[in-house]
This record gives structure tokens, C-alpha cells and sequence, in this order.
């Protein structure tokens, strides 16, 4: 009988609710707006011809290393941050070997990591979901080959300090330490200008090698259904990684598009100005509502509802809204994410939260935000 591998039967699946996404999904963090014009319009243009042959990757690959100020050989693009982080683990993970997160913490890092048959070691954020670098850095081991961190982390969106991060990675020297930017956009605050452009910056941060960052055209740039990501590290890491990618992962309408994504900064530079603003506005609505909530860095607000978290769920899809119930996450006991998005589509979230806020009974009265 043909068995899977004990380290795969024994992961635990992780379904987000795809099906019947009907309405405005506020539930993944996806743009709600859209890709820009220009790359729908490239879409548009491609032809057969394009789709007959293998993916190229290289061209698109040097337009994104000098958009990122990198050598090309510092950048791989993947199908997603999904796939760099299944890249970075095939890579680095033997089995027995711990991969260390702090939870809670985006879902695929610690699945990738088990199916190679590696040890999860958790390490739970601190007070308010700050980054408990002191407990990462005492959870350190001869047997640790990852740390990833996502910053701003998903679903707390709380940030990290770079220094916390380059100190762990310098801690560590045989691990690769996953700095997953899918949010950067939304917070401005990087690892790439100063850990590898440049031998100068690599000399500021001690010769260290270790460090990797992922971005992601699934959130500001609005082309999650595209699946394009970026992995970026040290060259002679980047050599490694690259033996385990596919040469054709990255598909070809993705990287026909992926040039217009790149030039039309000004179109993402609006939509997250638009985000921005949004999320200052929800977080004050959300204080006046004298619901809980974390300051975030990213394009959602973690708002904690109590025990009637599954009911604002339903009463807000009831409303056409759909958000994510993060209850089950550690720490994050009653509390729901929320994706913010357009000034239309926030106008909309925060008319059906002062409703059912009511309906349910929710209001304290106290304004409540919660500093991280
Ligand atoms: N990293 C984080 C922290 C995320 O929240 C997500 C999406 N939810 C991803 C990675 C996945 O990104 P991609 O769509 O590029 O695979």
C-alpha cells in the first residue's frame, strides 16, 4: 500500500474558506481595488504565441533586482511567498533539524517546514504581540536551520525592529532567517536596503549571509490570483535556493505583467496612501466602537470581539462583509481580522460595524485601543 511520509500524514491542513467568497472580502488582505490599469491592459494583449512557449524568468527577474537596488543574482522570483518559503525549507531543513516562528504567525511557515520532517519550535509573541526577541534568541540551537518572521507580522500586524532581526540572524549563522515582507508596502520599513545591496551595508551587518526577504505582488499590487512573490538573499545562498526551483514556476502571463506592475508606482503608491489613511480611520472608529484593537503596520486591523466573535462574523457576512475569525490562533482568543481596503469599500466596513456592534451589544463605551 502506497504510503505518504509520516512527517506529511501527520500536517494539519490549512484551509482558508475559499468557497463562496461573494461580497467584500475583507478576509485575506487582497487589494480590494485591483491591479493597475496598465497590467490589466497587458493581460489583455497576450497571445497565443506567449502562452505556447516556456516562461522565461530572467528578464523579469533583473527588471525586479534593479527595482529592489540587487544584483540579479540576489533575486529569485517564485509563484507566490508561498512557494519561497517551501523553496527556503527544501533547502535548509533536514529532517529533525527545528525551524523556529513566532506565533501567532502567518499559517504555511511552520507546514512547510513539518513536511520536511523538521521540528517547529514556537515562540509566542510578547505583551500585545511584540517581538520577543529576548525568547527567540534563548530558543536558539545547533539544530536550528530556519527562523521566519513575518514583518509586519500577519494576522497581528505588529512589526519588528530591524536590529532585533539582523542580531537573531548574526545569533544564528546556520539558519536561514525568513524576514517575509509581504506586507512592506504598508509599513515602509525593510531589510533589503541594508543587509544586501551593496558590500558596504553587508560589511555594517558583520558579513552575515544568513538573512532572506520575501516580497509579494498579492496584497498592494492587487495580482494575488496571479501568484508572483520574491525571494531575495545573498548570492551564494540565492545559487542554492535556485538549484530546487522549478525553471518555469513563475507563470508566463505573471511575468508579461509583472514590468507595468513595477512601473506604475504611482498607481500602488495611491492605493496604499488610500490603505493608510483607512486603517487610522477604522482603528479610530474601532476605539470610539470601545472595541479592542492592535495598532497595525499592515493593510488589516486585529480587533478582539470576545466570545461573540463567530456571531460578528455571520452578522457581518449577513451584511455582505466577509472578515477572518483568527480565534483559534494563540494569544488571539475572540478576535477577528480586518482587511482594509478602498475609501468606498472602508466607508462600507465601518457603517456595518457601528450596526452590528449594536445588534450584538458589543459597545463598552470606553475607548479601548490596545498600544503594542
Ligand atoms: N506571507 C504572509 C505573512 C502572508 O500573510 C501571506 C498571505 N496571506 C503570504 C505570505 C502569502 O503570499 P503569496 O500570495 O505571495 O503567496
Amino acid at each position: 500500500m502506497l504510503e505518504a511520509r509520516e512527517a506529511v500524514k501527520n500536517l494539519h491542513a490549512y484551509r482558508p474558506p475559499l468557497a463562496g467568497r461573494t461580497g467584500l472580502r475583507l478576509d485575506f488582505n487582497e487589494s480590494t481595488a485591483g491591479c493597475s490599469p496598465r497590467v490589466l491592459a497587458r493581460l489583455r494583449s497576450l497571445d497565443a504565441e506567449l502562452l505556447a512557449r516556456y516562461p522565461e524568468r530572467e528578464p523579469a527577474e533583473k527588471e525586479v533586482a534593479s527595482f529592489l537596488g540587487l544584483d540579479p543574482a540576489q533575486v529569485l522570483l517564485t509563484n507566490g511567498v508561498d512557494e519561497a518559503i517551501h523553496l527556503l525549507c527544501s533547502t535548509y531543513l533536514n529532517p529533525g533539524d527545528e525551524a523556529l516562528i513566532v506565533v501567532p504567525t502567518f499559517g504555511m511557515y511552520a507546514i512547510f517546514a513539518q513536511a520536511e520532517g523538521a521540528r517547529v519550535v514556537e515562540v509566542r509573541a510578547g505583551d500585545n504581540f511584540t517581538f520577543p526577541a529576548e525568547d527567540v534568541l534563548a530558543k536558539l540551537s545547533p539544530r536550528t536551520r530556519l527562523i521566519a518572521v513575518a514583518n509586519p507580522n500577519n494576522p497581528t500586524g505588529a512589526a519588528v525592529e530591524r536590529d532585533a532581526l539582523i542580531q537573531i540572524a548574526q545569533a544564528a549563522p546556520q539558519a536561514a532567517v525568513l524576514v517575509d515582507e509581504a506586507y512592506f508596502e504598508f509599513h515602509g520599513e525593510t531589510l533589503i536596503d541594508q543587509t544586501f545591496a551593496g558590500q558596504t551595508s553587508i560589511d555594517q551587518t558583520g558579513q552575515i549571509e544568513n538573512p532572506f526577504v520575501a516580497r509579494t505582488f498579492s496584497k498592494a499590487y492587487g495580482l494575488a490570483g496571479l501568484r508572483i512573490g520574491i525571494l531575495a538573499g545573498e548570492a551564494r545562498q540565492m545559487a542554492m535556493v535556485r538549484l530546487v526551483a522549478s525553471p518555469y514556476n513563475v507563470n508566463a502571463a505573471a511575468l508579461a505583467v509583472l514590468p507595468e506592475a513595477l512601473q506604475d508606482q504611482e498607481y500602488v503608491g495611491r492605493y496604499v496612501a488610500q490603505v493608510l489613511s483607512n486603517r487610522e480611520r477604522l482603528q479610530q472608529e474601532l476605539g470610539h466602537l470601545g472595541l479592542h484593537y492592535w495598532p497595525s503596520h499592515a493593510n488589516f486591523v486585529l480587533v478582539r470581539i470576545g466570545s461573540a466573535h463567530a456571531e460578528f462574523v455571520r452578522a457581518l457576512r449577513d451584511r455582505g462583509i466577509l472578515v477572518r475569525d483568527r480565534h483559534t490562533d494563540p494569544g488571539c482568543e475572540g478576535s477577528v481580522r480586518l482587511t482594509v481596503g478602498s475609501d468606498e469599500h472602508t466607508e462600507t466596513l465601518i457603517g456595518a460595524l457601528r450596526d452590528v456592534v449594536e445588534q450584538l451589544g458589543l459597545r463598552t463605551g470606553l475607548p479601548t485601543e490596545v498600544r503594542a
